[in-house]
């Protein structure tokens, strides 16, 4: 019943089946353009035998929430699992917009935008298929359009599948029309009487859907051309024949066009799947389905190698690849060209259409050798910004002036320049084209108070490096996913105790630490605060050791508390070393509270070695404040409790997890300096929404560990930088690097801030300025500006 064929005879009949056979469907498309809702209902009887007329082409809200309320529960919970994967699965496609500046000094963007109006089509008549709604919908959701709507034809009462219905309200569908075939396509490509136009369409069809997206395209968007579903299947003597045979007749049971093949390195396992098969087929409900299929567009392909196999496959491009061989994963990474590659013994196509996550709207009929499978990419549009400045256009223009007469196009040549001899005229600095609002706040704003107020109002032209943030915001889609779960949250209510408790377990195991050992702060900022507040009675004094983090200093001010300083001192190969004697003489007070900042802002210098063994057992208390910790990966929170009970750890997710907008720390102690934090932490110190933010992000590491990655890439490639202009910077191991400058490091702040660059600089370092690692694009402006600031000074 399954041909047997050589390679070359199974690529032959692709070839000739691979030219899509599609019905003629202008009529229809002409028709719901001319007369929208009446075509809608006269196609509704005409094919699919419903009576429309008295209940309408739109499904009522009340209908699709009361098919939702009346679904199998169980149902329900199993299409909730596939959504939840499915949601996973592309939230990680979703690319990030960004900005650079050229080598032109353009300011360039590219930012994402989700599609507005998304229309999808989820086939009905003798298999309805719900899964199809979730790998429509819910990437749709991912990307942030804002509004998908469905088509699906009725059945002959008027009725839509409820299930359909069901999945439709579980993945966010806010419209379903009854409408099926090349009319819904036509409906939704143009919009007719109820069904609103939308800007594009995706989702699976007959071939009169198929023919009608290939008519309307262009005046909306599609997703792709479908054909028949096809599979095709790796497998050697390891493979078990029954399973394999399982596999074929289980795409064959799609539809009598669907093709599964085998391409078998072994003889005996082909013979012994084709008994399978005979075997298994009778006791299949869609036999005649499956016997139509297989005679027809099955085959055996019988190779000499796992090597011919791969290399068959791609040329064949097929939708679905499953590998069944002895080492299916080496070899399933050389496969090239296919829809989604399903690997070993355990991974059957029909788990990649329901559940496992990637989406199963793939390209057919060897078109994957030019796109890939529906994916949350297909519902964002880049948009290009591009902002000259009066420099940068006039480099650019020169070119593009030849470039435009060259093209006999003079208009053109004559918009650029008009404004690169006003340019010219106006001279370098005098630029008619800079904002002169930007360069008077930026005058105003050199007093070091003023710069946050500045950043404010000019962010946007302004690289902002002075205050060590991430140069990267968190994704879109946790952004989105974050909005998704506070929106249901009750804002009448104070922070729940459970949500603190998930985000001090979360902390916990982010720490590797127990949860008791956890406290919540809004920053470790506020942890900071609230430790000097509450060991204000124990002691008489903090130690701080300049220069070092400022708020510590201000807090214990603020608080009443005195200073004691140990000034590190800088060694004589750079860096910045701590009076150990001085510093151990302080851990023996039982009145000190010391704070260590490891690695130390702002010069970057790591202690932890040097200082492991006398803080483990300090009779002071201790505060190792690790907010850079994961840029250098060392910590010392191995050490709490200690042997003392009093040593504390803190910990920020407003660095490497990009969070500092949502203000979340902690702190890790031991049983004592726990209950001391607790007792002066206010009731909801952190709110809901730094809570569910934490929550999220802390489930994230994989977004963590790459925000570090870059940072860390980046932090090379300025430290090379700075080589190159002869300047010396400090140890690597924060997300900034403490750079010591010729001039005082408040003059090239203020220099470099005419350059809308800004650094930071160090009251108890003069000679210094810090800077934090940007993105690429930030750090290459830094480092021309700097350049440009260096020969000012040299200059001078
Ligand atoms: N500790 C150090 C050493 C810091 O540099 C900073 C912020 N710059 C903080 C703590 C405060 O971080 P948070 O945003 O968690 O309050």
């Amino acid at each position: 019943m399954i041909p047997r064929m050589t390679p070359a005879e199974y690529m032959q009949r692709r070839a000739a089946a691979l030219s899509l056979q599609l019905p003629d469907v202008t009529e229809i498309v002409s028709e719901v353009r001319r007369d929208g809702d009446a075509a809608l209902v006269r196609l509704a009887a005409k094919y699919d035998g419903a009576d429309l007329t008295a209940i309408g082409v739109e499904v009522a809200r009340s209908e699709m929430e009361q098919a939702f309320t009346c679904a199998d529960r169980n149902l329900l919970r199993s299409i909730e699992h596939a959504a939840d994967n499915v949601r996973d699965y592309h939230s990680k496609q979703v690319g990030q917009s960004w900005e650079c500046t050229s080598s032109d000094g353009a300011r360039l963007g590219y930012r994402l935008e989700p599609i507005e109006r998304v229309g999808i089509y989820v086939p009905g008549g003798t298999a309805p298929y719900p899964s199809t709604v979730v790998m429509t919908a819910v990437p749709a959701k991912v990307a942030g359009v804002r509004e998908v709507i469905m088509c699906t034809p009725p059945g002959r009462s008027g009725a839509v599948n409820q299930l359909i219905l069901a999945a439709a309200v579980l993945c966010g569908v806010s419209r379903v029309f009854r409408a099926g075939g090349a009319g819904a396509i036509a409906a939704m490509a143009y919009g007719a009487g109820c069904v609103p136009r939308v800007d594009k369409i995706v989702g699976p069809g007959n071939a009169f859907v198929t023919a009608a997206k290939r008519l309307v395209w262009g005046d909306v968007g599609i997703d792709m051309l479908a054909g028949p579903s096809e599979v095709l299947i790796i497998a050697d003597s390891s493979a078990n024949p029954a399973l394999v045979a399982a596999d074929l007749i289980a795409q064959a049971e799609h539809d009598p066009l669907a093709s599964a093949v085998l391409v078998s390195v072994s003889r005996s396992l082909a013979d012994r799947v084709e008994a399978e098969i005979s075997s298994q087929l009778p006791l299949r409900s869609r036999r005649a389905v499956i016997r139509e299929s297989l005679s027809r567009w099955g085959a055996i392909v019988e190779v000499d190698s796992v090597e011919d196999a791969i290399s068959l496959a791609n040329q064949a491009s097929a939708e679905h690849v499953q590998i069944m061989v002895d080492n299916p994963r080496q070899a399933a990474s050389s496969i090239r060209s296919a829809g989604t590659v399903f690997v070993g013994e355990y991974t059957p196509t029909p788990i990649g259409d329901y559940m496992a996550g990637p989406n199963h709207v793939l390209p057919t009929m060897g078109s994957a050798r030019h796109r890939g499978s529906l994916s949350a990419g297909d519902f964002l549009r880049p948009i290009n910004t591009v902002e000259c400045t009066a420099e940068s256009l006039l480099v650019a223009s020169a070119d593009a002036i030849m470039l435009a007469r060259a093209e006999g196009l003079d208009g053109h040549a004559a918009s650029m320049e008009m404004r690169a001899s006003a340019v010219q005229n106006a001279g370098r600095f005098g630029s008619v084209l800079r904002s002169a609002k930007a360069v008077s706040l930026m005058q105003q704003a050199q007093p070091a108070h003023r710069v946050q107020s500045v950043q404010q109002v000019i962010s946007p032209i302004v690289v902002k490096l002075d205050a060590n943030e991430s140069p990267l915001d968190i994704p879109e889609a946790l952004k989105a996913d974050i909005v998704r779960e506070i929106t249901k949250m009750p804002f009448n209510r104070y922070p729940c105790a459970d949500l603190e408790q998930d985000v001090a377990n979360a902390f916990a195991s982010e720490a590797d630490v127990d949860a008791d050992r956890v406290t919540l702060g809004a920053g470790s900022d506020e942890i900071i605060q609230m430790t000097m507040l509450a060991l204000r009675p124990r002691i008489d004094h903090v130690t701080i050791m300049p220069p070092t983090f400022t708020v510590y200093r201000r807090i214990a001010e603020a608080v009443g508390l005195p200073v004691h300083e140990i000034p590190l001192s800088e060694g004589p190969s750079g860096g910045f070393g701590i009076d150990m004697d001085a510093l151990e003489r302080e851990l023996r007070c039982d009145d000190a509270l010391v704070f260590i900042c490891n690695p130390n802002n702002p010069t970057g210098d790591l202690f932890t070695r040097g200082i492991r063994e006398i803080v483990a057992c300090a009779r002071a208390y201790v505060v190792v404040d690790e907010a850079y910790h994961e840029f250098c990966g060392d910590t010392l929170i191995t050490e709490v409790p200690g042997r003392s009970g009093r040593l504390m750890i803190t910990r920020t997710l407003s660095k490497a997890f990009g969070l500092a907008g949502l203000r979340a720390g902690f702190a890790v102690a031991g049983p004592l300096m726990t209950q001391l934090l607790q007792s002066v932490r206010l009731p909801y110190n952190c709110s809901t929404l730094s809570l569910v933010a934490a929550r999220q992000a802390l489930a994230r590491p994989d977004l963590k560990r790459s925000a570090v990655n870059l940072i860390l890439k980046e932090r090379a490639h300025v430290a090379a930088g700075l080589s190159e202009l002869g300047l010396s910077h400090g140890a690597l191991n924060a997300n900034f690097l403490f750079v010591r400058c010729p001039v005082p490091g408040d003059e090239i702040r203020r220099r470099l801030m005419e350059r809308e660059v800004l650094v930071r600089c160090i009251e108890d370092a003069p000679d210094f300025f810090r800077v934090t690692i940007g993105a690429p694009w930030e750090n290459s402006t830094f480092l021309n500006a700097l350049g440009a600031v260096l020969e000012e000074v040299e200059v001078r």
